[in-house]
């Protein structure tokens, strides 16, 4: 099926629609980030034979052993981030296809997302490109080290588990950013990590699932 107006585009809409009455069932209240998952075709991100499943609340593969995170999961860690503030300069780690960086990037002045797999790093390029996404700058790089060139950053969202918080995060970390991490390993909790003038502030959140953080570049 094409992905034009014609073809996956009214379908596409319609279960747009129905992934946002979701996410208000499932208890995400933050109406910019409810505008921001709907102002995203998350169908332009996935496999083209997986693309009637985009609007499902499931990840879904998106090769290399890795996954599109769930709708509510995104939904879930903008909204912890977001608080009612603009996002500003914003930092993603694990960019994979780039659809988080999307759903950020409408709540952000600019996004910088980073990827340690090239050939991901790639498709997210094409697919940032054919939703006409211009605030999201794509690096290929280990993002344990978070982007020293580009920080510090008013909000950073790391998009795999850390066994550790990396240190280099907490340090690009703007005053008043916040940064939302899944710590843990089997398992694990979103950490949300502000920097307030008094220092560090850590509070845990809901449990959650996510392919590990990993060191290096492939
Ligand atoms: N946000 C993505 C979901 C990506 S899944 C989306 O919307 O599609 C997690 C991603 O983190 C994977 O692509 C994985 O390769 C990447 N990743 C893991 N460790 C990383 C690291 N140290 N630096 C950058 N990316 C990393």
């Amino acid at each position: 099926m094409s992905r034009t107006a014609s073809g996956i585009g009214m379908t596409s809409l319609r279960t747009r629609t129905r992934m946002i009455e979701r996410l208000r069932e499932q208890g995400i209240v933050d109406e910019d980030v409810l505008a921001a998952m709907a102002a995203v075709p998350r169908h332009v991100f996935v496999e083209e034979a997986l693309a009637s499943r985009a609007y499902e609340d499931t990840a879904l593969p998106l090769g290399f052993a890795q996954t599109i995170s769930q709708p509510y999961v995104v939904a879930r860690m903008v909204e912890v981030l977001h608080a009612g503030r603009a996002l500003g300069k914003t930092l993603e780690i694990g960019a994979g296809c780039g659809y988080q960086a999307a759903v950020l990037a409408q709540l952000s002045a600019e996004v910088y997302a980073v990827e340690r797999i090239g050939p991901l790093l790639a498709k997210a390029r094409i697919n940032l490109r054919a939703i006409n996404q211009i605030n999201v700058r794509l690096k290929h790089a280990d993002g344990q080290l978070g982007l020293p060139e580009a920080a510090p950053f008013d909000s950073i969202i790391v998009a795999a588990a850390a066994a550790r918080i990396p240190p280099a995060l907490l340090q690009q970390l703007a005053p008043a950013g916040r940064l939302i991490v899944p710590v843990g390993g089997a398992s694990q909790r979103l950490a949300l990590i502000e920097r307030r003038p008094e220092g560090l502030v850590e509070t845990r959140f809901d449990t959650v699932r996510f392919v590990p953080l990993l060191p290096g570049v492939e």
